[in-house]
């Protein structure tokens, strides 16, 4: 099981869906969570944060060096190697991408019921361009 939460940013403009793979990382590690509004008062420390299109993770290093090496076996992970490895990261390819799912999913769902062929191309060419934009904005995880 995959844990998924919502969590605002330090200003409060901004709202993330997470991911943390395998549950190995309490949602406690990251410490913080800047959009890119609040990223620009972000003094950034390469130690503890990791950036993706203008958002910076900021994560709790002691506590997750902890839990990482008592339930991965993995010793001195950076916080890029915390995001990439989608041990605290954005649910989906962006902070947004499980509420745009969802849209698409509801925007498409009369289409379902009249042509599921139809629905099944329309739902992988829509995503398919939404990906295409998310690398274009340099999005960590649609660059994979
Ligand atoms: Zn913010």
């Amino acid at each position: 099981m995959c844990l998924h939460q919502k969590r605002a940013c330090v200003c409060g403009r901004e709202e993330a869906f997470l991911f943390h793979r395998d549950n190995v990382l309490p949602e406690e590690v990251l410490l913080a969570l800047y959009c890119p509004v609040c990223a620009r008062e972000v003094d950034f420390d390469p130690s503890t944060m990791v950036r993706d299109a203008g958002w910076i993770l900021e994560y709790d290093m002691e506590a997750a060096l902890f839990y990482l090496g008592r339930g991965k076996g993995l010793v001195g992970a950076s916080p890029e190697m915390i995001f990439d490895g989608d041990y605290c990261s954005w649910y989906g390819l962006s902070p947004r991408d499980l509420e745009e799912s969802a849209r698409l999913n509801r925007e498409l769902e009369s289409l379902k019921r009249e042509d599921l062929r139809r629905y099944v191309e329309e739902v992988r060419l829509r995503r398919s361009l939404r990906v295409e934009e998310l690398k274009a904005q340099g999005w960590r995880k649609a660059l994979r």
